[in-house]
C-alpha cells in the first residue's frame, strides 16, 4: 500500500480524532503540537503529587453518535455526579462521561499509530513543486505533505491559512472568549458533598471536585478542586494577575461551601482561546486547490462533541472520496468541492 502523508497541526481532540479515522485508513500521519503534551483543552496539570483536568471536566454528549462512541470506549467512564447550585439547593446527580486515568488520555490513545512532533509550534504552511510544508518557528521541516489540517483555535488558524484566502477569512471573522480557571488542592478534607456546583453566579461557572472523577488516582489522597470562572467574568478580567484571579475564585468559592479554604497547591490557568462564536454554517472548511482542511469546535458548536462532529465531518468528506490506500481525490482538486 502506498502510504499518503498527511500533517495535522495542534494535538486536542480535534486534532486527534482525525488522525484517528486517517490511521485507521491507512494513511501516515504526522502531527505538529506546540505544547508539551496532548490534549488541547482537554489538558490536565500536575498539582503537587497529583495530576487534575485543567480544561474540559467532562463530555456531555447531546448527540447519538457521539454517546455512542464514548460508550463504546474502553478508557471512557460515566461519571454520576452529586450537584447543587451556588446556593446549595441539591440538584439531580449530573450524568457525564470522562476520559480515565486523566482528560487528555483519550487524545493519547487515539493518536497511536501516528508520528507526535510536540514543543513544535508551526508558524506557516507554504507550497512548492514537491507539495505543502510547514515552517516550524524559523524551521524548514524537509518534508511534503499530500494534505494539511489545522485543528488549533480560530485565531491560531489565522496565521496558517495565508494560502487559502477564503478559510483565512472564516478564521478571522471568528469571536473567541477567554476562560480562568483555578485548580487547587486542599489541606483538609472539605467535607462538602456534592461534587459539583453549578448555575447562575457573579463569579462562578463551576466547581467540580475533580478527586471525585471515576478511574482518577490521588497519590496524595489530598481533595482536589476546580473552580471555573464565567466567560464575563473572565473576558472582564481577560488581563488580571493570576494570583489576585486565584484569590478571587477562591474567595466566591468560600461564600459557596460556607467554610475557609486551606490550600496547599493552587494552579491558576488562562485559557486565553477558550469559547468561540462560530461564524458559518460549515462545519469543517476544505480547499481543495490548497489541500488544507481545518476542522475544531470553532466551526461546530463550542464543545468537545462540536470538535468532534466537526472532526469526523472533514474525514467523511476526505475519507469518502478516497479508498483507503489512495489519496487520488485529495489530488484531484476538481473532485472536491470547496465548503466556503
Ligand atoms: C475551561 C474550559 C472548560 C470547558 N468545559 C467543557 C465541557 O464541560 N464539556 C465540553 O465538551 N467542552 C468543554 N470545553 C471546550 C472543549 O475543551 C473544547 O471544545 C475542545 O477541547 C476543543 O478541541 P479542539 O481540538 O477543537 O481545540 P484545542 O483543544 O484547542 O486543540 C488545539 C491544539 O492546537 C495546538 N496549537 C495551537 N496553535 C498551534 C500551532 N501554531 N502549532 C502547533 N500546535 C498548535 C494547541 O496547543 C492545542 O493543543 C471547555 C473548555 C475550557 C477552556
Amino acid at each position: 500500500m502506498k502510504h499518503k502523508k498527511i500533517a495535522i497541526i495542534g494535538a486536542g481532540f480535534a486534532g486527534a480524532v482525525i488522525t484517528n479515522r486517517f490511521l485507521q485508513a491507512g494513511y501516515q500521519v504526522t502531527i505538529f503540537e506546540k505544547s508539551r503534551g496532548t490534549g488541547g483543552r482537554l489538558s490536565s496539570c500536575r498539582i503537587g503529587k497529583d495530576s487534575a483536568d485543567l480544561g474540559a471536566p467532562w463530555f456531555e454528549p447531546a448527540t447519538d453518535q457521539f454517546k455512542q462512541w464514548l460508550k463504546a470506549r474502553t478508557d471512557v467512564n460515566r461519571w454520576l455526579a452529586p450537584h447543587s447550585d451556588f446556593s446549595g439547593l441539591v440538584l439531580d446527580p449530573k450524568a457525564v462521561y470522562l476520559s480515565t486515568p486523566r482528560q487528555n488520555s483519550l487524545t493519547q490513545n487515539l493518536i497511536k499509530g501516528a508520528m507526535l512532533c510536540t514543543e513544535s509550534k508551526i508558524t506557516d504552511i507554504y507550497k512548492d513543486s514537491k507539495g505543502l510544508s510547514l515552517l516550524r518557528e524559523a524551521e524548514e521541516i524537509k518534508y511534503f505533505y499530500d494534505a494539511v489540517i489545522v485543528t488549533t483555535p480560530a485565531p491560531q488558524a489565522i496565521p496558517l491559512l495565508i494560502l487559502s484566502p477564503n478559510l483565512h477569512t472564516v478564521a478571522s471573522s471568528t469571536k473567541t472568549t477567554p476562560n480562568w480557571v483555578a485548580v487547587i488542592s486542599l489541606k483538609e478534607k472539605s467535607g462538602v458533598k456534592p461534587d459539583i456546583f453549578s448555575g447562575p453566579h457573579s463569579t462562578l461557572y463551576r466547581a467540580v471536585r475533580d478527586t471525585a472523577k471515576p478511574g482518577r488516582n490521588s497519590w496524595s489522597r489530598k481533595e482536589v478542586w476546580m473552580l471555573e470562572a464565567t466567560s464575563e467574568w473572565s473576558d472582564r478580567h481577560r488581563n488580571s494577575d493570576p494570583n489576585s484571579v486565584g484569590r478571587a475564585l477562591i474567595k466566591a468559592f468560600e461564600k459557596v461551601i460556607k467554610q475557609p479554604i486551606k490550600t496547599s497547591n493552587t494552579r491558576v490557568h488562562r485559557w486565553l482561546y477558550a469559547r468561540h462564536q462560530s461564524v458559518t454554517q460549515e462545519p469543517y472548511l476544505w480547499d481543495p486547490d490548497s489541500k488544507i482542511g481545518v476542522c475544531s469546535d470553532w466551526l461546530h458548536h463550542q464543545d468537545c462533541e462540536g470538535a468532534w462532529l466537526s472532526a469526523n465531518a472533514l474525514a467523511d468528506h476526505l475519507l469518502s472520496r478516497t479508498k483507503a490506500s489512495n489519496l487520488y481525490n485529495l489530488q484531484k482538486s476538481s473532485l472536491v468541492p470547496s465548503r466556503v
